[in-house]
């Protein structure tokens, strides 16, 4: 079995990647999923939320509004220290929790776990191997804007609370820059996966 931690910049293109190596058989294990899992309405980790951060941050529905959440904590790095010690442990009780059961059914398997904060918590040390999806802050700002239809400043917001992504290189055994072609981008994601089943 193999470990391998997918990370990179917000929207530099994860996801996409995540996708691609799941075409080509690896288990991927989404954390931001398991983020929205944890914070369903009612669960422990809502009612922490809510308990600091208000009812503003609601939708109507009583789901987390997460534009309204990440309006407040992308501003202040307090305030994102004191989510993210509400969410990371239930999101790596749930993480723990998948990953054991795949690796009881496959112990071939190779297991990416998509962690947009891999390298800023810690995560890094705990997985076999580190790809790194690459953009420059201008390019992931432009991908932002198109696709949550944001501003300028909203999306370097939320690129400013993350650590500068040309930091993150050091910590990474593969870089996929994601600048090009979704083809160019395929490919790349083909020679790695050769070498991961190895
Ligand atoms: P992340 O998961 O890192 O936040 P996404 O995978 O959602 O990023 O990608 C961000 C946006 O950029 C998405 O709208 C995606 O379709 C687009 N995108 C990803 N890779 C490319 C690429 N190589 N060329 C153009 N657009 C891309």
């Amino acid at each position: 079995m193999k470990s391998i931690g997918l990370t990179g910049g917000i929207g530099s293109g994860k996801s996409t990647v995540a996708r691609l190596f799941q075409k080509r058989g690896a288990y991927v294990i989404d954390v931001d999923v398991l983020a929205h899992l944890v914070e369903k309405p009612g669960s422990a980790v809502w009612n922490r939320i809510v308990e600091c951060f208000g009812r503003k941050i609601l939708s109507k529905d009583s789901t987390i509004d997460r534009e309204a959440l990440g309006g407040i904590v992308f501003r202040d790095n307090e305030k994102l220290k004191e989510l993210n010690s509400i969410v990371h442990p239930a999101v790596f009780d749930e993480w723990r929790r998948r990953f054991d059961d795949i690796g009881s059914r496959d112990e071939k398997a190779i297991i990416i776990s998509d962690v947009p904060l891999l390298i800023e918590v810690g995560w890094h040390m705990a997985v076999d191997m580190v790809i790194l999806v690459y953009t420059s802050p201008n390019v992931q700002a432009e991908r932002i804007m198109e696709r949550n239809g944001c501003s300028y400043e909203e999306a370097e917001d939320r690129i400013r609370s993350q650590m500068p992504v040309d930091e993150k290189i050091p910590f990474a055994d593969f870089v996929i820059n994601n600048e090009g072609t979704p083809e160019e981008t395929e490919a790349i994601v083909d020679r790695i996966w050769k070498e991961l089943l190895k």
